[in-house]
């Protein structure tokens, strides 16, 4: 019999009077059931997690590190048993769950680190005649009590961009995981409770998504922090103007292939990590590379070789070491993509290789000759989908990059100083990588998007000023 999974309540387990499955996008077994939360238990969390804000907002850093820092070590020991959930709640390999572990780790190590190191900034005032005599402190001061709502495709890496950081500044938080990925969330749970937090600084509340609009307006929740699709994020931002929602939401984020990156090396390199990143996680990454816009001159070669390295990619179960490609999040998510790339070569596209579909598992695909009516040519496709263009010029292709409605993170292989800071200059997203694929991200980085791809931005220190206003202290008579 499968057990039911409590969810955590101001800091301990607690269930409600309902319940759902978690199943297993690979073969549909049953991972877990997890204990939905009542009204009243949803009541409960947020008064607990007001009364506790400037206790814990006042707390010492050494406490708040210290409990950082024992998540980060306990996620580290717990890392196999932690990474085989993931892989079965989500689908992801193995290989990449345990590397989800270890970033979350990463991610509590760093947020340690700022809270010891956060401090505010002096200011002198005597440059005006009016400010002789008087001098600024500036300090970061919570707002308040975070709701941060995560998305299933790192249920616990982006899980810990939000709580690591809350924690960090002194912020309660009432974490939303996603409900087809909740567990990881709650083993995070597990290792919170064993931790110095006073009880009501954390809740994990799988409130099902109906709920959700009632949670968003909560008035005593003035901080709003989204990862997920636009759609979700942007319905977020209209229904409450006036609370401090950041939003990290989707792209279709492209690997620029420039004339210089030429030689037979270069471009293996670049294959590898093309066809590595446009499916990894079943290309279920906000930063998969869904576009590969390639110089004429290198272009047929790249072909060859990416259609290579996507033939060669293991696939199936995803549990097993040797997979690179497992199934996406269920069928549905499947059937979506598989209609998308119909739809794509019903309007002329070519598949190069892939292009079929076995239950959740979309073969990984390459198409040229996309056209520009196909929906794949605009939409997030978050699934295993990689589509070629050729260009002529370094400017049609950084303009090809910038032809899109999102703009998060861009890759450019290239050797040519002045092209990686043209790009830099250029590129409309939040972050440009030379000499590799846009999928990059270092956790302490700060990362996220311009235009559609979102508001505001994740990575350890910036996400604390995201939950920290700066309030200014002015000493007069000096
Ligand atoms: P989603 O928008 O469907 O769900 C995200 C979260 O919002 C879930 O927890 C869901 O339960 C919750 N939710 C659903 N309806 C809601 C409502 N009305 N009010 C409040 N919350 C609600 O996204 P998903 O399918 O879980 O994730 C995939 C998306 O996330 C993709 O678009 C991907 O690009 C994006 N993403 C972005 C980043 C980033 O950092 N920019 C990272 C990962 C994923």
């Amino acid at each position: 019999m499968t057990t039911t999974h409590e969810f955590w309540l101001a800091g301990r387990r607690a269930t409600g009077d309902a319940e759902f499955e978690v199943h297993h996008s690979y073969d549909g077994s049953l991972v877990g059931k997890v204990s939905v939360p009542t009204d009243a238990q949803v009541e409960e969390a947020l008064d607990a997690a007001v009364a506790v804000a400037p206790a814990l907002a006042a707390s010492p850093a050494h406490l708040r590190a210290t409990a950082l820092d024992h998540v980060a070590r306990r996620l580290t020991e717990r890392t196999e048993e932690i990474a085989r959930l993931i892989t079965a709640e989500n689908g992801k390999p193995i290989k990449w769950a345990r590397g989800e572990v270890g970033r979350a780790a990463s991610v509590f190590r760093w947020a340690a680190e700022e809270a010891r190191r956060t401090n505010g900034e002096t200011m002198r005032l005597d440059t005006d005649p009016g400010g002789v005599g008087r001098f600024a402190v500036v300090r970061r001061f919570p707002r308040g009590v975070v709701l941060g709502i995560a998305p299933f495709n790192f249920p616990l890496n982006l899980v810990a961009h939000k709580v690591a950081p809350a924690i960090a500044v002194g912020a309660p938080i009432i974490l939303k995981p996603a409900p087809a990925t909740p567990l990881s969330a709650l083993v995070l749970g597990e290792i919170l409770a064993e931790t110095e937090l006073p009880a009501g600084s954390w809740s994990v509340l799988p409130v099902p998504n109906e709920k959700m609009p009632a949670l968003v307006q909560d008035p005593r929740l003035p901080v709003i922090s989204f990862t997920g699709s636009d759609k979700v994020g942007y319905q977020i931002m209209d229904s409450v103007p006036r609370k401090h929602v950041t939003l990290e939401l989707g792209g279709n984020a492209a690997a620029v292939v420039l004339a210089d990156w030429s030689s037979e090396a270069d471009l293996d390199w670049a294959a590898t990590r093309i066809a590595m990143f446009a499916n990894y996680q079943g290309g279920q990454s906000c930063i998969s590379v869904q576009r590969v816009i390639a110089d004429a001159t290198v272009y047929d070669a790249l072909v060859e070789k990416v259609v290579a390295k996507v033939r060669a990619q293991v696939t199936g179960d995803p549990s097993a070491d040797a997979t690179d490609v497992g199934p996406l999040v269920d069928e549905n998510a499947a059937k979506r993509v598989e209609s998308w790339v119909d739809d794509a070569v019903a309007k002329g596209a070519k598949v190069l290789v892939g292009g079929t579909r076995d239950g959740a598992a979309y073969a990984p695909t390459v198409l040229a000759e996309l056209p520009d009516d196909a929906i794949l040519a605009t939409a997030e496709v978050f699934g295993p989908v990689l589509s070629l263009h050729k260009v002529d010029s370094t400017e049609e292709a950084f303009a090809a990059v910038n032809d899109s409605k999102f703009g998060l993170q861009a890759g450019v292989f290239t050797h040519d100083l002045q092209s990686a800071f043209k790009a830099h200059q250029v590129l409309e997203v939040g972050g440009v990588v030379i000499g590799d694929a846009p999928s990059y991200r270092a956790d302490q980085m700060p990362y996220g998007g311009v235009k559609d791809s979102g508001v505001g931005r994740e990575g350890v220190k910036y996400a604390m000023g995201d939950f920290t206003y700066e309030k200014v202290l002015v000493l007069t008579g000096l």
